[in-house]
């Protein structure tokens, strides 16, 4: 249609549906909307056009797809491939799905407030390759740097930084509990205090206040490990590992009033899962983290005790092997959210102390240990 308004006018030839209008309008208007949001497309995006029913039916650039026959119409008559229909059927379930699940879940709590809600959906939107949607409040790489460089700042100007530490004239294990708290915590916390020893937590996730509290007031170290746990997530590039451990490290200093400059990368410094995720991200990772100030812990024996059908033989074999290698310090790999772990813990101090070991927490003292090979 041509009138005097014809130079503004823009011809949408890709399929649209109503809920379009309002991303839309609202780029027009230049209003603050996040056009990354699950539903709804700018139409004058180059996003590709998707439009989707409740009902499941769909429309692509390619046809349209009906529910109820079952039947993908090519818009010019000829026959789209099984691969192509049954892709697109996948992608607007999930679109419904996850539209869903974003109200249900008060994601817009996090994306316009960054309250820390919703890892579970982040994780579940990352294993159905669903972008997610990042929070409005503008916090980038650049700010994550600054915010962590702050954070760190007393450490990074300490000499422990530069390998300055206190010798300690005997051997050493450092007992270390990752991805907790969780249910078993406080049964692992018993034990310690039992044996008056001191170890260090990785924690993950962002509403456990009170095995936090608890983790501290016991006087073990409270370390980093994840907010989401989510590797697609984390490891997808710089800056979302960065958002997930800034999260991370916010709720730690809300419930504890201590920001922490001891991590553990989830899956170890030099894990080979990120490598298909992001080719190359650890060693990218491992230079950042200490350019601001972190400390990143690897281990010298991973006890197993997350494995499938583990049994406590297999653990203390585990264990067995790696005090053979006669380390000095010995930091062992372990996780609180296992029952197995409850079960085996005081067998594998008595183990340690049998060989000489006596125990202490990660401290600014403790030397960093990197594995060098694949973990
Ligand atoms: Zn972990």
């Amino acid at each position: 249609m041509k009138n005097e308004y014809s130079e503004l006018e823009k011809v949408v030839d890709t399929p649209t549906s109503t809920i379009d209008i309002l991303p839309t309008l609202l780029n027009l208007f230049g209003a603050n909307y996040d056009s990354r949001l699950i539903a709804g497309r700018d139409v004058f995006s180059d996003a590709e056009p998707f439009v989707v029913y409740n009902s499941g039916a769909f429309i692509t650039k390619e046809g349209r797809y009906s529910k109820y026959t079952n039947r993908f119409i090519s818009n010019d008559g000829s026959q789209a491939s099984k691969e192509y229909v049954d892709e697109y059927k996948e992608k607007a379930r999930n679109l419904i799905l996850f539209s869903a699940y974003i109200i249900e879940e008060n994601y817009y709590n996090y994306l316009f407030t960054n309250k820390n809600v919703s890892n579970d959906l982040k994780k579940d939107m990352t294993a159905f390759n669903i972008d997610i949607p990042v929070p409005l409040d503008k916090k980038d790489y650049n700010h994550f740097v600054e915010y962590f460089k702050k954070c760190n700042e007393n450490y990074i100007n300490s000499k422990k930084l530069k390998g300055e530490r206190l010798k300690k004239n005997q051997k050493v294990a450092y007992l270390t509990f990752d991805d907790g708290p969780n249910k078993y915590s406080n049964k692992i916390l018993e034990i310690l205090s039992k044996h008056g020893i001191k170890a260090t937590f990785f924690v993950a996730g962002t509403n456990k206040e009170k095995g936090l509290k608890k983790i501290k007031d016991e006087g073990h170290t409270i370390a980093l490990h994840s907010a989401s746990h989510n590797y697609g997530y984390i490891y997808k590039n710089a800056e979302s590992y960065l958002r997930d451990l800034y999260d991370l490290q916010n709720y730690v200093y809300q419930v504890t009033g201590e920001y922490v400059h001891y991590i553990r990368f989830p899956g170890g410094s030099r894990n080979k899962v990120s490598d298909e995720i992001s080719l190359g991200i650890m060693e990218e990772l491992r230079e950042i983290v200490e350019e601001l100030g972190f400390e990143y812990y690897d281990w010298h024996i991973a006890t197993g005790d997350s494995s499938r059908d583990v049994t406590k033989e297999y653990v203390l074999s585990n264990v067995k092997r790696g005090i053979s290698n006669e380390y000095d310090e010995l930091i062992i790999l372990m996780h609180d959210i296992h029952p197995i772990t409850v079960e085996v813990l005081e067998d594998v101090i008595e183990l340690c102390k049998e060989n000489g070991y006596t125990f202490d927490k990660i401290t600014d003292d403790t030397e960093p240990f990197h594995a060098k090979g694949v973990s």
